[in-house]
């Protein structure tokens, strides 16, 4: 059975659509290595996905494939975009789920900047 979060790169999922411009989506950046969109259904009043150009399934995949030059310019960007939202001051949570047990849906790297309201704690954990 495959790996969520490892394997082939689906390039028909949807952060790969968005990416192409084939799916709107609400820009709020983007550079050479990094494109950031609002989520389709924000989790707090500031829901930004961060997504590196290049075809990655998931942070796994990404930090083992991707160029050094990919991978400090995503991470950077992803602290641009909440600098450039002004979330410095009052905090965010990044966070980036990755295969199986974290729930993962769409097979493309992303990470989400949450903030806007006190998060509370990191995880819910269910039964
Ligand atoms: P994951 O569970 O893979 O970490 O997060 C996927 C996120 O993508 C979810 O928060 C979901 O709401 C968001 N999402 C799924 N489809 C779309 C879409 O078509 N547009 C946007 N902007 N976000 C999406």
């Amino acid at each position: 059975m495959p790996v969520k979060g490892l394997g082939d790169y689906d390039s028909a999922n949807i952060f790969a659509r968005i990416l192409r411009g084939e799916i709107p989506s609400k820009r709020v950046f983007e550079n050479d290595f990094a494109v950031a969109f609002h989520d389709i259904a924000p989790q707090a009043p500031v829901h930004v996905l961060v997504i590196p150009r290049g075809p990655y399934i998931s942070l796994a995949d990404f930090t083992a494939k991707a160029s050094d030059a990919e991978i400090s310019g995503f991470f950077r960007a992803v602290g641009e975009v909440a600098r450039q939202l002004g979330l410095d001051a009052p905090g965010y949570r990044a966070l980036a789920n990755m295969g199986e047990d974290s729930g993962q849906e769409v097979p493309h790297f992303h990470v989400h900047l949450l903030a806007g309201r006190k998060l509370g704690s990191m995880l819910v954990t269910q039964p």
